[in-house]
């Protein structure tokens, strides 16, 4: 029996790890699931695996959360300390299914168990990375990575030397807008932004897709995960999204990985690590496919992908700066106080004024630098939004 522990299982990621674990219950003991405000979802997934525990992010839901949990046996808490808490719990596996910077600290706690962290929350490794691989490696855990991408690479580099490759290349489907006219997206709206061509994700990472802060947050993501330098990191659009990356090694060849677009592929690859086992993921019918596209991507288009290479390049805490002001003017567009092409500006002020701001961003990096950074960061976006829009 693998116990197991699921940050996020409401969401997206969360629900497709849940519909693995379904399949084969008497493999695992499942420990703990987390969510939000989804307390329906949250509970009756508590209740169909007999988790242990169920801890909502909210204070103010312990209540409700009690009530749908009533003489199933299953604990419930609530709030940030809970789900620490949770990530304390002895796991053999955990997967790390927040959305943005609040997914660190629990991965984190969980790496001190010294388990395997199944790691979807980017945003970890964009703000903290040298710090979760330092921690991880010091508890001896294991992080697996489940974006798609990062599993793809992960793949293609079994039995090889990291010495040996010389580039990797990321793939992009290029978002909701990859073939609208540049004039049309100041105008976007939200409900265009959240749909995605290919994949079927939360609403974030799906604006994120269309805007390319999520391509932009998987290069900072490469680069703190396989350790590789900036300049091997390569971005291409693929619209079709079945080549999920490539790893370009010394004597020319590339490795490429081919999949359908269904995060249960990377979840399920970390989930039986090492071995490989059946998943219910559709398998391509190549020569009814037909055709793979591969084009560069526009730098006019995508400012997400040059604000990347600066982050890389200065390094410390600027990818929490990043990621923070990226969530807030994120907010800010779901909210329709910013078009869809101001978040890009938004983001690069903030990263432009706190990396002039002395030792700000070369501090440390730690939990509490982390967070002092990202608190700034949000507090410098609103700023920058309130002076455009007064
Ligand atoms: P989602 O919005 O569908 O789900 C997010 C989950 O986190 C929910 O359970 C929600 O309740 C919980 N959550 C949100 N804010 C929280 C907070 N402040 N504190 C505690 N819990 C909170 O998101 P998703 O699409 O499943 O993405 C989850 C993570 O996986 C993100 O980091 C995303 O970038 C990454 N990822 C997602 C996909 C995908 O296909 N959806 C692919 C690759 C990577
Ligand atoms: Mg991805």
């Amino acid at each position: 029996m693998k116990r197991v522990t699921v940050f996020g299982s409401t969401g997206s990621i969360g629900q497709n790890t849940l519909d693995l674990i379904a399949r084969a219950p008497q493999d695992y003991d499942v420990v703990a699931l987390t969510g939000g405000r989804n307390i329906t979802q949250l509970a009756a997934d508590a209740r169909r695996l007999g988790a242990q525990l169920a801890v909502t992010a909210h204070d103010d839901l312990l209540e409700d959360l009690r009530a749908a949990l009533a003489g199933s046996g299953v604990e419930a808490a609530a709030g940030q300390a809970a789900l620490i808490e949770a990530a304390a719990r002895p796991a053999d596996w955990t997967m790390s299914a927040i959305v943005g910077a609040a997914g660190l600290a629990p991965g984190m706690e969980a790496l001190k168990q010294g388990a395997t962290l199944a790691l979807a929350n980017k945003e970890s490794l964009v703000t903290a990375g040298p710090l979760l691989m330092a921690t991880a490696a010091r508890h001896g855990a294991r992080i697996l990575p489940v974006d798609s991408e990062h599993s793809a690479i992960f793949q293609a580099l079994v039995g090889e030397d990291i010495g040996a490759v010389e580039r990797i290349i990321i793939t992009a489907s290029g978002g909701a807008f990859r073939d609208w006219p540049l004039e049309r997206l100041a105008a976007a709206t939200l409900a265009e932004a959240s749909s995605h061509p290919n994949w079927d994700m939360g609403q974030r990472i799906t604006i994120d897709s269309a805007s390319m802060f999520n391509k932009a947050l998987e290069v900072i993501e490469t680069r703190e995960f396989f350790g590789v330098a900036p300049e091997q990191i390569e971005v291409i659009l693929h619209p079709e999204s079945l080549v999920h990356a490539l790893v370009g090694f010394r004597d020319g060849a590339l490795m490429a990985h081919v999949g359908a677009s269904d995060m249960r592929h990377a979840i399920g690859y970390a989930l039986h690590w090492p071995e490989r086992r059946d998943l219910p993921v559709a398998r391509l019918d190549l020569a009814a496919i037909g055709t793979l596209n591969f084009r560069a991507p526009d730098p006019a288009r995508y400012p997400a992908l040059r604000l990347a290479r600066e982050v890389m390049q200065r390094g410390g805490l600027a990818g929490a700066v990043f990621n923070a002001a990226k969530e807030r003017a994120l907010d800010a567009f779901i909210a329709g106080r910013i078009g869809f092409l101001d978040m890009a500006g938004v983001v690069e002020d903030v990263l432009t004024r706190m990396s002039s701001e002395s030792g700000l961003i070369d501090a440390e990096i730690t939990l509490d630098t982390v967070a002092h950074v990202d608190h700034l960061a949000r507090t410098r976006a609103d700023e920058a939004m309130q002076a455009k829009a007064g």
